[in-house]
């Protein structure tokens, strides 16, 4: 694939050039129809990028966080949306360390070829909440199946995804000692379930996201989709979340980015009292206090996908790149849609749209809240709030 040659420079500017054939008026009657830019992602799936991180065996470009963190920057910088493909890159990071050969085997080179899509990860569920370990959706084996029953809710792209990975309980709560023991993760094949004990249905949100809600009823799942071992589920998911975080990060990063170039572009071309806005420094300040921001966040999302590639620990710095890249994301939101006046309200300048978008990241994959409270117990050592 022409992409592993690449460095990372390469790669932004070839995904730039890929997102610019997608126009903004694509984005925008996507999002007043709330549709699936199925267009979008088989353009990104067929140039190789949706599958940077498959490693070349499988027939992916066998590429580090790194570049997919750049990829998905760069889709948001160039106004584009990301959220509808970008879990494809994070549930790698349960695949890739926790599948069995066998599965990696099964499942990689088909997704890497683009005729599978891993885009639903289905962990959230409307009892429990962000106490993941509350979840009440179950998974009881039965020979050679586990039966499973439940539901999630806030399943993102189930409707365009052939693969999910299932976080179920295989234990109950009450018979481990740990609470997050005794769940456990199940790459289910979405198609085959598809009214054969799996229903999905969309939820109508204020973004483009194609979320669902997805009810399992009796839902029967082959052993052998297991993924990693039984009740040990928590770690699998574990690693997939630091992935998830950072890459989410440089999402917001480009989000951020396309704010502050909108903001200034436009800070510069309008003029009000005879000058451009722009010569003001009540309408100047916030756009650099937003580029310091984003660019301290993207030194953060740097540390973490680094340490991430290195193989050590990144707890700490990928929850921080996802709270302080959402933050400055906001942020840029904030003072893009205040740059632009009145105008900021207007479909045709996409910031509304970016602006309700980019929101999302200080609610998911994890609230700012969860994130802050991981700080204060795992790193500060301060007695547990939650
Ligand atoms: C558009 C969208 C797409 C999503 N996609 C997916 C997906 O694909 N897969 C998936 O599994 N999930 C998905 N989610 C779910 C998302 O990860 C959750 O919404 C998020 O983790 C928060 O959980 P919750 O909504 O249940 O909020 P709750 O847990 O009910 O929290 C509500 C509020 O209370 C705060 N809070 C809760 N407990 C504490 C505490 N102890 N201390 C301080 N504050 C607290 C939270 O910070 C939050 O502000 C998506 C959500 C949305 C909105």
């Amino acid at each position: 694939m022409a992409i592993r040659e690449h460095d990372l420079r390469e790669i932004r500017d070839a995904v730039a050039k890929l997102c610019a054939s997608f126009p903004m008026e694509y984005w925008r009657e996507l999002d007043r129809e709330r549709r699936y830019p199925t267009g979008f992602v088989r353009a990104l799936t067929e140039s190789g990028y949706l599958s940077c991180l498959i490693p070349e065996e499988y027939g992916g470009a066998g590429l580090g966080l790194s570049a997919a963190a750049a990829i998905l920057e760069e889709i948001q910088r160039s106004g584009a949306n990301g959220a509808a493909c970008h879990a494809q890159m994070y549930t790698m990071g349960t695949v890739l360390r926790h599948c069995s050969e066998a599965q990696k085997k099964k499942y990689l080179p088909k997704i890497a070829k683009g005729e599978l899509r891993l885009q639903s990860f289905g962990i959230t569920e409307p009892s429990a909440g962000s106490d993941t370990s509350s979840i009440r959706t179950t998974a009881v084996r039965k020979g050679e199946r586990y039966v499973v029953n439940g539901q999630k809710v806030w399943t993102s792209r189930a409707e365009h995804s052939d693969l999910m990975l299932l976080f179920a309980r295989t234990t109950p709560r009450e018979q481990v000692q740990k609470k997050t023991d005794g769940m456990s993760v199940f790459l289910v094949d979405m198609k085959a379930a598809l009214g054969k004990g799996l229903t999905i249905r969309p939820i109508r949100t204020m973004i483009n996201h194609a979320t669902t809600e997805v009810f399992f009823d009796n839902l029967e799942v082959p052993a052998e989709n297991l993924v990693g071992e039984e009740g040990k589920g928590f770690r699998c998911i574990l690693d997939g979340m630091n992935a998830e975080r950072i890459l989410i990060g440089a999402e917001c990063i480009g989000d951020a980015r396309w704010f502050i170039a909108k903001a200034t572009a436009y800070a510069n071309e309008r003029k009000v009292f005879g000058r451009p806005i722009g010569q003001n420094q009540g309408v100047q300040f916030p756009i650099a206090r937003a580029y310091m921001a984003t660019e301290a966040a993207a030194l953060m999302a740097e540390r973490a996908a680094a340490l991430y590639e290195a193989g050590r620990p990144c707890g700490p710095e990928s929850n921080m790149a996802k709270q302080l890249a959402a933050e400055a994301s906001w942020q840029a939101a904030d003072m893009c849609l205040q740059t632009h006046g009145g105008f900021g309200f207007a479909e045709e300048y996409d910031v509304e749209r970016k602006f309700r978008e980019t929101r999302l990241y200080q609610i998911a994959p994890i609230s700012t809240n969860l994130v802050l409270c991981y700080l204060a117990e795992h790193v500060l050592q301060l007695p547990r709030s939650y």
